[in-house]
């Protein structure tokens, strides 16, 4: 019994209070071990709101275990995965509040998007997911699962992209040992006990919370696949702990995504689609709109009106409902936009106002070279790097001069450029006069260093299946 949706922050406290105020591992359909090894912070106050276990090798193996037993009486009937993933699906829907506001306290962003972005796209793959359990055996006659998944996930969307991980991998018959990211593990705990509660049998989910030397030992174990989300530097190092294992690999790594407006674009929808490119989520999201391409002709009108835009965006207190732009997730990533932003000070730089604390003000910078830094790293942060181009050709070549690929915009009334000028950009995913456009049932996913895989959609569901017959891989066989 989770008690009445919490309408303050005190009900998800309590909530954390009740269950002693750790994080820990969800193993086997059990909890423990439950250690105070690191604090999880309240961002936008830093107020610590629960201790976190670091996962040691050891309950990684205990996890893995308890999912390998597990799996092949989960992947019997799919008629029984649909019933527990919608069963899921609605417990997440009655406890939206509670989801909302824990994963708001514990990563800073504005309880509006976690409200109505996180935690209903969170439920809707659930739910996408479910249908597809039940029609694993007619629709992918020839798949079977791949067995135990290890899955790896950032701070940025903590229950979204658990739930992007998670829903395809039991559907498709996997069972899985889940790592949240360090800064973020709270809504994964309620994730847990929803889990219990709809009947998910022991050892299909299991969550082990921890830091990087956790996720290194789930990469280094005895599971058939490892699906990550995070930085392009740790997919590297994972890319190269797994070759030659045989284990499979997906990897949804970073961005620096364009944002193209022609001339004849709309200007106020561009100016409000740039709102929700990169200054959602205080632009830490892999697929932020972080580079802004204007057509020269506009530039000067274009950078005025998002200016005064960004002069009526709301900085603040994360749990007030009319904030636009919450807190940065951890003085540590608040560090690095900064030094960031501040030693690389070419261009021109507007900026508006931010609270003291982990705040950073949404931020312009105009004039800048492509090949500038700030054009090509990514500073996930709310700093949005400018630069002006002459014709569509030019566009283009300076959107694909990135190491990543993994979305871009293109903003014009005219749908033709708009269509000849989308497939020719080197990006996983092109929206035209939108931006942030997801689903589940749309394949998400990047190419060149922003990654390979996909995530929802049907390759996301063949992500987590092999060809019926492939022979297991071979291990080592412990003494
Ligand atoms: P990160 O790579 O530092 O951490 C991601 C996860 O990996 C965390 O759970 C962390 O504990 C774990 N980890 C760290 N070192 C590890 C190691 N050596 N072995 C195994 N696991 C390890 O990334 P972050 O700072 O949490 O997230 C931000 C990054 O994630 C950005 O680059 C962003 O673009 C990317 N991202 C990509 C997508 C996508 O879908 N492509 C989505 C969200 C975030």
């Amino acid at each position: 019994d989770y008690g009445p949706a919490p309408e303050s922050a005190s009900e998800a406290l309590q909530w954390l209070g009740d269950r002693g105020g750790i994080a820990g591992h969800y193993i086997g359909g059990k909890w423990g071990p439950l250690r105070d090894d690191f604090p999880s912070n309240n961002p936008a106050t830093g107020e610590k709101l629960a201790g976190v276990t670091k996962g040691t090798a050891e309950e990684i193996e205990t996890a893995v275990a308890a999912a390998r037993k597990a799996q092949p009486a989960w992947a019997k009937s799919g008629h029984k995965r649909a019933r527990i993933l919608y069963a899921i699906a609605r417990l997440m829907q009655k406890h939206a509040r509670l989801l909302a506001v824990m994963e708001t306290l514990d990563n800073g962003k504005p309880i509006r998007e976690s409200r109505d972005i996180d935690v209903p796209l969170a439920i809707r793959h659930f739910y996408h997911h479910a249908g597809f359990a039940q029609l694993m055996r007619t629709e992918l006659p020839d798949r079977e699962p791949l067995g135990v998944c290890g899955q790896i996930i950032p701070w940025n969307f903590p229950l979204l992209m658990l739930a992007w991980k998670i829903a395809p991998a039991l559907a498709m018959g996997n069972t899985v040992v889940l790592k949240p990211a360090e800064y973020t593990s709270l809504t994964a705990m309620i994730f847990a006990e929803i889990c219990t509660e709809a009947g998910v049998p022991p050892g299909v989910v299991n969550i082990v919370t921890g830091d990087g030397e956790t996720g290194a030992a789930l990469v280094n174990a005895k599971v058939d696949k490892i699906a990550f989300t995070g930085s392009t530097e740790v997919g590297r190092k994972i890319r190269e702990a797994t070759a030659g294992s045989g284990k499979a690999l997906s990897l949804e790594l970073g961005g620096k995504s364009p944002y193209i407006v022609f001339d004849d674009a709309d200007m106020d929808s561009a100016v409000e689609g740039l709102v929700d490119a990169i200054w959602f989520n205080q632009g830490q999201v892999c697929c932020a709109g972080s580079r802004l391409l204007v057509q020269e002709g506009i530039a000067d009108r274009f950078y005025a009106k998002l200016k005064s835009r960004m002069d009526r965006l709301r900085i603040g207190d994360p749990l007030d409902k009319c904030i636009d732009v919450g807190a940065i997730v951890h003085p540590v990533q608040l560090d690095q936009i900064t030094k960031m932003v501040n030693a690389n000070a070419e261009g021109e730089t507007y900026q508006t106002k931010a609270p003291e604390g982990c705040f950073y003000p949404p931020t312009l910078i105009t004039g800048l070279a492509p090949a500038s830094t700030l054009m090509q790293e990514e500073i996930f942060g709310p700093v949005l790097a400018a630069t002006t181009f002459r014709t569509p050709a030019e566009a283009v070549e300076i959107a694909n001069n990135t190491r990543y690929g993994l979305a871009a915009s293109v903003w014009s009334e005219n749908i033709n450029l708009a269509l000849d000028v989308a497939p020719k950009l080197a990006a996983g995913i092109v929206w035209v006069n939108g931006t942030n456009m997801m689903d589940a049932a749309a394949g998400f996913g990047g190419v060149r260093e922003s990654g390979f895989g996909r995530e929802g959609g049907w390759e996301g569901l063949a992500g987590y299946t092999k060809p019926k017959g492939t022979p297991k891989p071979i291990r080592k066989i412990d003494a």
